[in-house]
């Protein structure tokens, strides 16, 4: 080093001071860019330390080696960086490092810390004096900052080694701002993919919230979506708009239980709901907007839609079903001639009856009525005729009695009558009252006025009996009306009175 004058030691010294405060003030240094930051910081430590070299190196692979993040090379105002070196081609350099807190050699060929760099390093390059200060990070050397001499042997002073040290914390605190960047950009990375992650659900759900409204929409059938937690309407398909009377865009919000219309089918639905989780073919009344009311087969399925739990409910309009079934029922019970009863269904009648008389000790009578010498009535008029008189005594019977009285044919021109909850003297009565409007008046076919007259026998019901031999009773009662001379009503246990029940006629 040549000899300065203190005129030059001076400006030299003051050049130093304003290189480091440029370095200090550098935003470069806190930016995160690991490779501008360290330029900066081997420019200002060749300039300052006036040294041909200065370079910043890293530790990497777990240790075991070092890589040059940049080399400023002053004369040529050069950077390059890359080449590594390994602790095991320079081992005593690496444990140097580790040891202290800066390696002064003045003699680097000679030093032994770095002599191992004399042949394929330092004499190639013409390096004669090397300040090396490792990088500290949280009390684990990370890296290096080097200073090299060439020319002549150097002594490096105390206070150019606390120098090194200091570019060696820069050195730390821009690898700490770069890990700080990089964990920053790591977290927004990380944050954008669970974004972008719960854009895809929300579309994917919204996507299926959509398929599931179109195909609920297209359905033929009636489906209203309710909400579990308050009853109300989510959406409604045009059928239900159409079935409940409601416009689609006033549909939603309104409450599921208005459309009912008899609150035990109700709690039957949502108890079914309750324990199986669906409902499977419900038969309810229903009532639309309007106040109409139709019967409706329901069923229903616990669905998350939108994130809520909701109900799907479809429903089917079976008013028209309903009524043809009726009517198929009441021809099944019915007597195609006289319309009355048929014998199938008074049996079943007769049965139930029994049950309730005998289970809650109620009365019941029965009547069995023949028409009398309806064998002459068809031989004198003909069949069809006869068929007139039959359907013209059974309307005259079916006028006469209560709304209770059930009556059915039994046979041939054989009639039945279940006098229900109704003691033995009030069927007398009643049915003296059949047999005189059969008597009263002919029967009138066309231009002819048939007379005829109808023999009743009556059997009432206790509790003990032999249900089975009520209508055996009632038969033997008629029986006795038939020889008694017809025309009269008889009751089953008074047969030897025959004058008691005589008729008017
Ligand atoms: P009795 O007073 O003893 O009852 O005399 P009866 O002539 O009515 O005798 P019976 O009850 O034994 O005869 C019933 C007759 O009714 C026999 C049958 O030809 C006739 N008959 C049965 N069913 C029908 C029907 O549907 N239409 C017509 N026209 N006649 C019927
Ligand atoms: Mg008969
Ligand atoms: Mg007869």
């Amino acid at each position: 080093m040549p000899k300065r004058g203190h005129r030059d030691v001076q400006e030299a010294l003051y050049a130093r001071r304003i290189a480091l405060a440029n370095l200090v003030r550098s935003p470069v240094l806190g930016e995160g860019d690991i490779r501008r930051a360290v330029r900066e910081i081997t420019e200002t430590a060749a300039q300052v330390m006036e040294v041909e070299r200065a370079s910043v190196w890293r530790l990497v692979e777990d240790g075991a080696a070092i890589e040059c993040i940049d080399l400023y090379e002053r004369s040529g105002a050069r950077h390059s960086a890359g080449i590594r070196i390994r602790a095991s081609d320079v081992p005593r350099y690496f444990e140097a490092l580790q040891r202290e807190r800066a390696i002064r050699a003045h003699d680097a060929r000679t030093d032994p810390r770095t002599s191992e760099f004399r042949s394929g390093y330092l004499e190639p390059l013409g390096i004669v004096s090397m300040l090396d200060a490792p990088v500290f990070l949280r009390g684990k050397m990370v890296g290096v900052v080097c200073h090299e001499h060439t020319g002549s042997p150097r002594r490096w002073k105390l206070q150019e080694e606390l120098l090194a040290g200091t570019f060696a914390d820069f050195v730390a605190l821009v690898l700490e701002t770069a890990a700080w960047h990089d964990a920053q950009e790591a977290l927004r990375i990380e944050r954008d993919a669970l974004e972008s992650k719960v854009d895809e659900r929300t579309r994917a759900l919204q996507e299926s919230e959509s398929n599931l409204r179109s195909l609920i929409d297209l359905s033929p059938v009636a489906m209203v979506l309710t909400r579990i937690t308050d009853h109300t309407v989510v959406f409604a398909n045009r059928r239900a708009g159409a079935l409940f009377e409601v416009s689609l865009d006033t549909i939603g919000g309104k409450s599921a239980p208005d459309f009912w219309v008899v609150p035990e089918q109700r709690k039957r639905y949502i108890e079914d709901l309750r324990k199986h989780g669906r409902v499977d073919d419900l038969e309810a009344e229903m009532r639309a907007q309007s106040g109409r009311t139709f019967w409706a087969r329901v069923s229903a399925q616990r669905l998350r839609f939108a994130g809520e739990d909701t109900l799907l409910g479809t429903i089917v309009d079976i008013t028209e079903q309903k009524r043809a079934q009726e009517v198929l029922r009441e021809l099944a019970t019915r007597d195609p001639l006289t319309g009355v009863y048929n014998r199938r269904h008074l049996e079943q009648a007769l049965h139930q009856e029994l049950v309730r008389a005998e289970r809650h000790g109620r009365p019941l009578t029965v009547a069995m009525l023949d028409v009398d010498r309806f064998k002459r009535i068809n031989d004198t008029y003909g069949h069809p005729t006869g068929d007139e008189v039959l359907r013209e005594i059974s309307e005259r019977c079916q006028k006469t009695l209560r709304s209770t009285d059930l009556l059915g044919r039994y046979g041939g021109e054989e009639f039945v009558v279940i006098f229900a909850e109704t003691e033995l003297p009030d069927a007398r009565i009643v049915s003296e009252r059949l047999r005189s409007a059969i008597a009263e008046r002919p029967v009138v076919v066309g231009d002819r006025a048939i007379d005829a007259t109808v023999s009743i026998g009556l059997a009432a019901f206790t509790s003990g009996q032999d249900p089975s031999l009520l209508l055996e009773r009632a038969d033997a009662a008629l029986y006795a009306a038939k020889e008694g001379g017809r025309n009269l009503v008889r009751t089953s246990g008074e047969v030897d009175a025959p004058n008691m029940n005589r008729g008017s006629g």
